[in-house]
């Protein structure tokens, strides 16, 4: 059996057996990621330096990268396992490029708070930086400044987006997990298009410091893992107050490995409509609905709910998240780090050239609708018209955790579409994150796990939300499920 087929918690317990070493794991994934790489193209990078330096392709780098014990403590709970981070978490003077030419050759003078977090928890972080949209604004992977990544189920389609180097990385087990970030999806519909389980914490739940901002007030940092457990078991480790994230919560982080207990019974679960009317793929709706049959059996109790602004979503997404990104964008000017572009004739040629030269196309269209969205005389129609709706989608949440304890939805309306089918329309890619930004805009907990295959063989996710803060109801939901099922073993043929 390969070692990086495991899980985190296999391969612990094989470790504190001493049967194996980090050593052998990091073996195992070297060869895999040589192996399947080259295919599924989840990294941009794997010892922190770009793929098209003087030394050939990243992939055949990492074997030369010498396992440094002295990175990690290895007296920590996760042993010295290595973890494969999205390219928008900050590594100290390991390059951090958010897959966009303006950050060309980035290296962070600090850590992000979660890689310091998973450093003094034990895990290792080599420069394992997994493919992205530019700055997260995507729901595919294919506006990455490297190209896109595949979807290990299918190499003609995408593995979804932003974090899609995360999920396909961790799907065809060249990671045993990652991490990434979800402003609007990010982390579970590229794990539901991928087949493995991706968790958004509560807003406020894991620190952002070090995460290259896309819209503030809607990113969160997560787990991408092989099953509920591992899930439970990284939020150990990155979870908690940090001083230097503001919006980060001062209350104690729980124990998550103690709420998978596999008992769901009088688990008040609630369905809500309007996220099965029309556009739901009638395949996915069949495969969400015999999960639902699955909960019930396992003891649950479910009723039918209404979140009755959901239709809102997408446009108060819209305006919000990209009023958010004009502004955190405006710091890339070419002056301090990253692209510059050839000399202007005065500064804000300059700067001109730099933007202009560096920023991909949605890049660009998000800087301008989001400038658009928050300049003189529109201000109010669109910015603080969005602000009021969000309240309101917000309070649909509040209202309906009234009544029930979760909700289950479908992740995503379709699974994993063809690569190239809707990079050229814009409209149809923000349409089909409707499932998943309402989470971000009330800032509640969100998981994608495996719960099902279409009859092309793609993987479908299911999505549970909770209460902000109540990540251990959504984990003790998960963990029933899956272990009635056995989606989450399946893996993709490469
Ligand atoms: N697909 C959404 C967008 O393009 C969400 C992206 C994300 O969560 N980073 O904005």
């Amino acid at each position: 059996m390969e070692l990086c087929t495991l899980t985190a918690h296999e391969l612990l317990e094989k470790i504190n057996k001493k049967e194996i070493s980090f050593a052998d794991i990091l073996r195992s994934l070297q060869d895999r990621i040589k192996q399947v790489d080259p295919k599924v193209k989840a990294y941009v990078r794997v010892d922190g330096r770009n793929e098209n330096n003087e030394n050939g392709s990243c992939r055949d780098r990492f074997e030369t990268c010498p396992y440094k014990g002295e990175q990690t403590s290895q007296s920590g709970f996760l042993k010295g396992l290595p973890i494969s981070l999205k390219d928008n978490i900050c590594t100290e003077g390991l390059n951090t490029e958010c897959c966009s030419r303006i950050l060309a050759g980035f290296k962070p003078p600090y850590d992000a708070t979660v890689v310091k977090k998973l450093k003094e928890a034990g895990g290792a972080i080599f420069g394992l930086k997994t493919n992205m949209d530019e700055f997260a604004f995507g729901s595919s992977c294919e506006n990455s400044a490297f190209g896109p990544t595949c979807n290990p189920w299918d190499i003609e389609r995408v593995p979804g987006g932003s974090s899609g180097g995360s999920a396909a990385a961790v799907a065809a087990d060249e990671a045993i997990w990652a991490l990434g970030s979800d402003t609007g999806g990010s982390i579970r519909q590229p794990a539901s298009f991928c087949g493995v389980v991706g968790l958004k914490p509560t807003y406020g739940r894991v620190s952002r410091f070090g995460l290259i901002a896309f819209a503030s007030s809607l990113d969160q940092i997560g787990p991408f893992t092989k099953d509920v457990a591992d899930s439970a078991l990284l939020m150990k480790a990155i979870a908690g107050h940090d001083p230097s994230d503001s919006t980060s919560l001062d209350a104690p982080v729980p124990d998550y490995t103690a709420s998978l207990t596999g008992d769901i019974k009088g688990l008040k679960i609630g369905v809500p409509k309007e996220y099965f009317s029309q556009g739901l793929d009638a395949e996915v709706k069949a495969i969400i609905d015999a999960a639902a049959d699955k909960l019930r059996n396992l003891g649950a109790i479910l009723t039918e709910v209404s979140l009755p602004h959901t239709e809102y979503a997408v446009p108060v997404y819209y305006i919000v998240a990209t009023a958010e990104a004009s502004s955190n964008l405006a710091r890339f000017d070419g002056v301090q780090y990253g692209f510059r572009g050839l000399e202007g004739r005065n500064l804000i040629d300059m700067y001109m050239r730099t933007r202009g030269e560096a920023f991909g196309q949605e890049a660009k269209r998000r800087i301008l609708l989001g400038t658009f969205v928050l300049s003189h005389g529109y201000y109010d129609a669109y910015y603080l018209r969005a602000q009021k709706v969000r309240t309101l989608i917000k309070k649909d949440f509040d209202d309906v955790f009234k009544q029930v304890d979760c909700l289950i939805t479908p992740v995503s309306p379709t699974p994993a579409f063809k690569l190239g089918e809707r990079v050229e329309d814009p409209l149809k890619m923000y349409l089909s994150d409707i499932c998943t930004i309402s989470a971000n805009l009330a800032g509640v907990p969100a998981i994608s796990l495996p719960c099902g295959f279409t009859k092309d063989g793609l993987p479908v996710g299911l999505q549970i939300m909770a209460r902000p803060f109540a990540e251990e109801t959504i984990f003790r939901a998960a963990h029933a499920y899956e272990q009635s099922t056995d989606w989450h073993k399946r893996r993709a043929k490469l």
